[in-house]
């Protein structure tokens, strides 16, 4: 069977070894030493400030959300994965969706400023499969308006924009490492934090909220890496290189055998590829249905990102309708791509593809 990814995982004895050294000290959770150590070598190796790391990306969007006091209303992309609005519904903020750009699917900057009232708060843009929003542009209305920008960053592992960590814009940015993501730590996340001031508040967030033995200064929750997964992360990364290298090789492949077939996402200019994701936009819903099936038919599963568009979503009133967001939802399918996927597998999803549109 052949999904849209598969699980990277590394050396056996290696994982083993840390997991020796987490018997060795019986340190296994509470930011423990390797927790410490992935926290060092991802700055490092993201290029940012201050990272810190929590149990997934689901619990980093709302701590972002609880760091910087988020309250009423969020303008955010209905053209993500759920949990980038569920996390502001759990946290009584209201998604107001601004729709997307149909060549970048990332939320368009021209959509925004309509939508700001006296009650909104901040704009949650997602740089989708891993593209780099327009960042300036959404830089220049939250400093005009007074809001905290807060990325999902779940797809931008390691992308840099004008040859900088593009986790670095934006208030606060967070990253998932769910087993699914290019990077991963069996689950887990980070948040990427600009001011300085921030930090220490967040830190406490993750831990109940707790500052010291007497003082509880803040409402929070438990969202603590544990070190097994730090074990899996430090493992992870000693080989990304190597696996986005790989990725590369796939997603040049895809992007050669399908051009003018079907409609690929325009990157942004000046940043750079993660080959986390290598989606396609059909004709028409019809289209697609036809090419899933017959995918399926051959045990190759492809996945329906993002369907459907959150705007759709029962539990958000009031209602809202973006466009050409429901209609890139109902087209767009994300095709396998992962360091081992074999060439004549890629070769053999190109050739059902172009025989079914
Ligand atoms: C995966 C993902 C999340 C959630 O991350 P988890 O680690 O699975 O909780 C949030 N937003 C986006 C865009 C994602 O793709």
């Amino acid at each position: 069977m052949i999904n849209v990814t598969k699980t990277y995982l590394p050396n056996k004895e290696k994982y083993k070894k840390y997991i020796d050294e987490i018997y060795e000290n019986g340190w296994l959770t509470n930011n423990g030493p390797l927790v410490q150590r992935l926290e060092k070598r991802l700055a490092e190796y993201l290029g940012v400030k201050n990272i810190i790391l929590v149990s997934n990306g689901t619990v980093a969007l709302e701590i972002a959300y609880r760091t910087l006091d988020i309250k009423g209303f969020a303008i955010t992309t209905p053209f993500s994965f759920v949990a980038t609005t569920s996390s502001l519904v759990t946290n009584n903020i209201l998604p107001i969706f601004a729709d997307i750009d149909q060549n970048s699917f990332n939320l368009d900057p021209k959509n925004i400023e309509k939508l700001i009232t006296p009650n909104t708060s901040a704009i949650v843009p997602v740089h989708v499969f891993g593209n780099a929003c327009e960042v300036e542009e959404i830089e220049q209305i939250a400093n005009k308006h007074n809001l905290k920008v807060i990325y999902d960053a779940a797809h931008a592992f390691d992308v840099q924009y004008k040859d900088k960590s593009l986790l670095n814009y934006g208030d606060i940015s967070t990253l998932s490492f769910h087993s699914t993501k290019l990077f991963h730590s069996i689950e887990g996340g980070a948040l990427i934090i600009n001011d300085d001031k921030l930090v220490q508040k967040a830190r406490y967030l993750i831990n109940f909220g707790i500052k010291n033995a007497e003082e509880i200064p803040h409402l929070g929750t438990n969202a603590k890496m544990n070190e097994f997964e730090a074990a899996m992360g430090l493992c992870v990364l000693d080989d990304i290189e190597e696996i986005k290298a790989k990725r590369k090789t796939i997603l040049e492949t895809y992007q050669s055998k399908l051009k003018g077939l079907v409609q690929f996402q325009e990157k942004k200019e000046k940043a750079t590829e993660n080959y986390s994701y290598f989606p396609v936009v059909f004709k028409s819903e019809e289209e697609l249905l036809k090419v899933q099936k017959a995918l399926n038919e051959k045990q190759i599963f492809p996945r329906r990102y993002f369907y459907p568009s959150l705007d759709t979503l029962d539990y958000i009133e009031p209602k809202q309708e973006c466009k050409i967001s429901r209609d890139i939802s109902k087209r767009i399918l994300c095709l396998p791509i992962y360091a081992e996927l074999e060439k004549d597998i890629q070769i053999q999803i190109v050739k059902i593809i172009k025989e079914n549109i």
